[in-house]
């Protein structure tokens, strides 16, 4: 087990190879240029070199690309898409993450946090002004007192919109504050620190929708995934995270980067995109990086998820997410393909 990722890289290699026994590195023709839009490497200026801990380094001195795999972490997409360069087929790919997950728990055993090291967020504070809601208590307090709309409105419309306050802080600003209120200010955390956040107005006559402050490539509330789950949904807001308590890429895009924080959690990634044209390229994405996708049965009734979850509850919105999950690429092309032509 905890050589097969070696040992599939290695049967994978073009046999056209010589290694150099004092550098320790194997070169070949390298496999990632035509890729990338250069031209064919036909003077073996691909690399690879393993060492002791069973790491793996892929160099290509044509078209610079680098990809690495360490024992105790996941196989990221460079890495992945290397392996494909080298002519593994999906099965083949898709066993080699479960692999990497499985050493992974054999080197490090219940580490989720690992690997985040690797991608940091510097602290950003709240706005000055920003009041935490002291989540239901001061709900239950104001709704029987209607002189103070300040903290009623804010509130009243994430209940309504079903987020769980008390798992949930959020904030708000005082209605002086011009360019932050009528809003609810939903505090952005990496390994529990603040990082940023989004104000998203309650009010349709404030715009933008969203007023926001963090650095790009972030993935809301990975923080609070559970160790042991076996699965974790994304989507693109937060609002649709946060009634499933799932992570989401802030966009209808999902970065390199991103992926990669997503893939460290070391689960099945299920995406649920928004039911817009822009939503099709969200799946776009989760091909690409091998994900699953779910269009549940009440996709298209309602638009994204927290509409569904408001309708419907939680628990029920989950189980059809899993329910209708499908990991084919064929069936998930044939499916955005349909959608394609109704949206
Ligand atoms: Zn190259």
């Amino acid at each position: 087990m905890l050589n097969s990722i070696l040992d599939a890289v290695n049967s994978l290699l073009p046999v056209r190879r010589k290694t150099n026994s004092v550098s320790g590195w194997t070169s070949f023709n390298a496999v990632c240029c035509p890729h990338r839009g250069e031209s064919s490497d036909s003077r073996g200026r691909g690399g690879i070199i393993t060492n002791a801990t069973g790491s793996i380094s892929y160099s290509c001195f044509n078209c610079n690309y680098t990809a690495n795999y360490t024992p105790g972490r996941h196989l990221n997409y460079k890495f992945r898409k290397l392996l494909t360069w080298l002519g593994a087929d999906e099965n083949t790919v898709k066993r080699l993450v479960i692999d990497a997950i499985r050493i992974k728990e054999l080197v490090e055993p219940n580490t989720v946090e690992v690997e985040k090291e690797e991608v940091s967020f510097k602290p950003r504070a709240l706005p000055a002004e920003a009041q935490t809601f002291q989540a239901l208590e001061t709900f239950h307090k104001l709704s029987d007192n209607a002189d103070t709309p300040a903290h009623h409105a804010p509130v009243l419309y994430m209940a309504q919109r079903a987020i769980d306050l008390q798992k949930y802080e959020c904030y708000y600003t005082p209605e002086q504050q011009y360019n932050l209120h009528r809003r609810v200010i939903i505090p952005f955390t990496w390994q529990n620190e603040t990082i940023g956040y989004t104000a998203r107005a309650f009010d349709a006559q404030v715009k933008p929708k969203y007023h926001s402050s963090y650095e790009p490539n972030y993935v809301f509330n990975t923080d609070r995934q559970l160790p042991n789950a076996k699965f974790v949904v994304v989507c693109e807001g937060p609002m649709d995270a946060m009634s499933i308590d799932g992570v989401a890429v802030l966009s209808n895009e999902c970065s390199e980067v991103q992926a990669d924080i997503i893939d460290s959690l070391g689960r099945e990634v299920i995406v649920v995109p928004d039911y817009d044209r822009a939503g099709m390229r969200l799946v776009d994405n989760a091909q690409e990086y091998g994900w699953s996708v779910s269009f549940p049965l009440w996709f298209g009734t309602f638009k994204d998820i927290n509409e569904a979850v408001i309708k419907y509850g939680k628990l029920f919105v989950l189980k059809s997410i899993l329910e209708a999950r499908e990991s084919s690429r064929l069936k998930i092309e044939l499916k955005k393909k349909k959608l394609n032509n109704q949206l």
